[in-house]
């Protein structure tokens, strides 16, 4: 991109830039009627029941251009709102992006924010039916409303546990965190000295669940697949920690979490070593992980038991014994629901 010719927005005007980021929209779904093109897009869910999510994102909070291309933040934006709709049970089909730009971002520039866009809506099968562009006097502004639908039965929400149901989560935690702090550690290296190369061998997995992640809509089909209806379900948005106190305050129990029991990537421990960070705090509250933690009945345990992408990491309880962390050593400490504070 560094090579080609910046146009400035001024040059195509908003129209011609809107033109340029939609022109080969191919709709594929179904649901949708009519994409981008009118004053709203029409859409038809039939007998389903239609969730919508939607996240903002704001550069220099959320992102940080130094080092986050444009194709990996367009990507990354659908992914953390089909998230969401993952979290429901249910099936992502449409997005609506808005944003608003500042003079500094050329049309290439949001040409290739909007190919990670592109990849994502190719991905997932969800099509990008809308939106709006504006501009701005402080940068990038970025808006994803994401909508998907699925049968009444299947909706899943936060508030369906109950005591001695299993907790569960999907992959492993805490990658996306370590990611993060080894990329910020380089930037401030970069910017003491230009000349210096980032150092991140050996951590690509830990850089891609920082800068691409996926969001899980392949645990939604194993559900179907295997017949299990989760009786409450999350997505892993801002550390394990918080969603689990989520899940217990949403379905009045409290809950049994066991240190040894979550999972963790071996990127994701060295990197914390290095780094003289805790791993477990990484997990616990670092965030961004976008994995699914669920309850199931105790019942279901047999049709998990046997799958790498399930890790049964403690069990609900009666409200009144409060939310716990049952260390390694076998004291319980009361969780704490920090959160991910993006302003650090
Ligand atoms: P209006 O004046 O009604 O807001 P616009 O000119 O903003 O219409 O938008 C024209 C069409 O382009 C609409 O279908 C709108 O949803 C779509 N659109 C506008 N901006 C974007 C964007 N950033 N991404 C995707 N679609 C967009
Ligand atoms: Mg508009």
């Amino acid at each position: 991109m560094k090579n080609e010719k910046q146009t400035q927005i001024s040059e195509v005007g908003e129209f011609g830039l809107i033109e340029r980021l939609t022109k080969n929209i191919q709709i594929k779904n179904e649901s949708t009627l009519k994409g981008v093109g009118d004053d709203a897009a029409v859409l038809d869910f039939k007998n389903k029941q239609v969730v919508v999510s939607s996240d903002l994102l704001t550069e220099g909070i959320h992102f940080n251009l130094m080092y986050v291309p444009l194709k990996h933040l367009g990507y990354k934006s659908v992914v953390v709102n089909l998230s969401d709709i993952f979290a429901m049970n249910a099936v992502p089909r449409q997005i609506v992006v808005n944003i608003a730009l500042s003079t500094k971002f050329s049309v290439e520039a949001v040409e290739e924010l909007y190919s990670g866009v592109h990849l994502a809506c190719e991905k997932y099968g969800v099509d990008l039916v809308g939106g709006d562009t504006t501009s701005s006097l402080t940068g990038l502004t970025l808006s994803v409303t994401v909508i998907g639908e699925t049968e009444k039965e299947n909706l899943v929400y936060r508030s369906g546990a109950k005591p001695n149901d299993l907790l569960c989560v999907t992959g492993d935690l805490g990658g996306a965190y370590m990611g993060l702090q080894l990329l910020e550690r380089e930037n401030e290296v970069f910017k003491v000295n230009e000349n210096m190369q980032p150092q991140l061998q050996g951590y690509d997995y830990i850089l891609e669940r920082q800068l691409k992640p996926e969001a899980r809509g392949d645990i939604v089909a194993a559900f179907k697949k295997i017949g299990i209806k989760p009786t409450s379900m999350i997505d892993i948005s801002d550390g394990l920690s918080s969603e689990i106190m989520h899940l217990c305050k949403n379905s009045n129990t409290g809950c049994n979490l066991y240190e040894d029991k979550i999972p963790m990537d071996f990127q994701t421990k060295k990197m914390a070593e290095e780094l003289s960070i805790n791993p477990l705090v990484a997990a616990l509250n670092g965030g961004e992980d976008y994995e699914l933690l669920f309850t199931i009945s105790i019942e279901d345990y047999e049709k998990i038991k046997n799958d790498p992408d399930f890790t049964v990491i403690g069990h609900m309880t009666n409200v009144s014994e409060g939310t716990n962390l049952i260390t390694n050593a076998g004291s319980a400490v009361p969780l704490e629901a920090q959160g991910w504070n993006h302003g650090k």
